[in-house]
């Protein structure tokens, strides 16, 4: 049968792909440790699934508001002002079926052919086939590792031309676990200015942010930048909620408006049960969320030294969110049982298939020199994952 041809111009998701690849592997057996999954490996919290199992029984199962409840946008707006100091009305907010909804949703209704949105690599995976559905161009800004991976000022302003509309700007990001200090915020925001681009900010990983850093997202850093901006956020990290599908945005009237409208069209509400779960998420006791990142900052350092006490690999230490971007290219060239490692997605498959672990090729992040892997499991996965990754690599010749 025939497709359209915008199909073509994107591909799978590649890390539910990986996910859904090592699930199935583990189900048939295979003692996969799964480094590809993006998601905490934690519960979700109590009180939060009680909110959701209240709703069902008051009957709360019916449509909502297409942008959501206006219990959820208040819980959304105290949010933004409680943690980011952004005052935002409810005809400011929308609530999406996750935050890669919400962030679909931006990209269709302000790009079209023939305008370009900048991405700084390495970049999340679907940030690039999402612009390129609206028909707009992906404009990637490769980052180095030698400047752990930052935009840099000068680089944002020599990729700006004329038909520049936005940035999508994700930090602690996946997945290098990039984070900005406010200086470096500052000199990102003058050059946003000065060009007259919109920011779409997906801070989807502001809880997970290690070291005690603090989180300052761009709309925070003035009138002027919160009025060009798009706060893209959810609650699928913060409170181990990937599943329920609740995410927001947050900006112009003009554009939330547009995007309820777009939303009236295609998912309608999202979930009127998940909904009451992330009024209690954003509402409830918070103290959960530290517990969970203080455990995974164990688990970087962990992972962070296992990785460079490998020949040949380096990684950065990440500042936030939970995945490691470790550089693995001095093993490509070289082979196994007559196969050699060209690039990433070969590193990938052979890790996969001689060392029972599964990880995303740095590749799909606009990095092949990397693989990224998800330290949401387990320390004593993590320990074996490495100790597996460490032996396969020193196998290859
Ligand atoms: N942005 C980034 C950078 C992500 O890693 C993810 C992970 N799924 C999302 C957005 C989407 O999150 P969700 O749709 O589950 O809210
Ligand atoms: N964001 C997560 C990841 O990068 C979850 C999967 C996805 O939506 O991409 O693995």
């Amino acid at each position: 049968m025939k497709t359209a041809g915008r199909i073509s111009l994107i591909k799978p998701s590649p890390t539910l792909t990986i996910q859904a690849k090592a699930n199935a592997l583990k189900a048939a057996g295979r003692d996969i440790i799964a480094f590809g999954a993006g998601e905490p490996d934690f519960d979700t919290p109590q009180n939060i699934k009680d909110a959701a199992i209240r709703a069902i029984e008051a009957g709360f199962t019916k449509y909502t508001p297409v942008g959501g409840t206006d219990e959820l946008k208040d819980a959304v707006i105290a949010k933004l002002l409680r943690d980011n100091g952004l005052a935002y009305k409810r005809s400011e907010v929308i609530i999406s079926c996750g935050a890669k909804h919400a962030l679909f949703n931006i990209v269709q209704v302000l790009f079209e052919e023939g305008d370009e949105v900048l991405i700084p690599s390495p970049y999340w995976v679907s940030y690039t086939d999402i612009v390129y559905l609206s028909g707009a161009k992906p404009v990637v800004i490769k980052t180095n590792a030698g400047d752990g991976f930052k935009l840099l000022p000068s680089q944002l302003e020599a990729s700006v031309t004329p038909r520049t509309r936005a940035i999508i700007i994700n930090y602690p990001s996946n997945p290098a676990g990039v984070s900005y200090t406010l200086e470096e915020l500052g000199a990102l925001a003058e050059v946003i200015i000065k060009k007259g681009i919109m920011v779409i900010s997906d801070d989807i990983y502001e809880k997970i942010i290690y070291d005690g850093q603090p989180f300052h997202t761009m709309a925070s850093l003035g009138e002027e930048l919160k009025r060009v901006s798009l706060v893209v956020n959810g609650v699928s990290k913060t409170y181990s909620m990937t599943g329920w599908r609740i995410g927001y945005a947050a900006g112009s009237e003009e554009i939330i408006a547009a995007m309820t409208k777009y939303q009236s069209q295609n998912t309608s509400n999202p979930t009127s049960i998940a909904q009451k779960a992330a009024v209690e998420a954003l509402n409830g006791p918070q103290d959960g969320v530290a517990a969970m990142v203080q455990e995974f900052q164990k688990r970087r350092d962990v992972i962070v030294a296992g990785l460079n006490a490998i020949p040949g690999v380096t990684c950065l230490k990440p500042l936030g969110a939970f995945y490691v971007f470790p550089d693995v290219s001095s093993y490509y060239g070289r082979s196994f049982g007559g196969k050699t490692i060209a690039g990433s997605a070969e590193m990938a498959t052979y890790l996969l298939d001689e060392a029972n672990v599964a990880l995303v090729p740095g590749g799909d992040f606009g990095h092949d020199d990397h693989i990224r892997i998800s330290y949401a499991t387990s320390m004593e996965q993590i320990e074996k994952g490495v100790a597996r990754i460490r032996e396969a690599l020193l196998k290859l010749s």
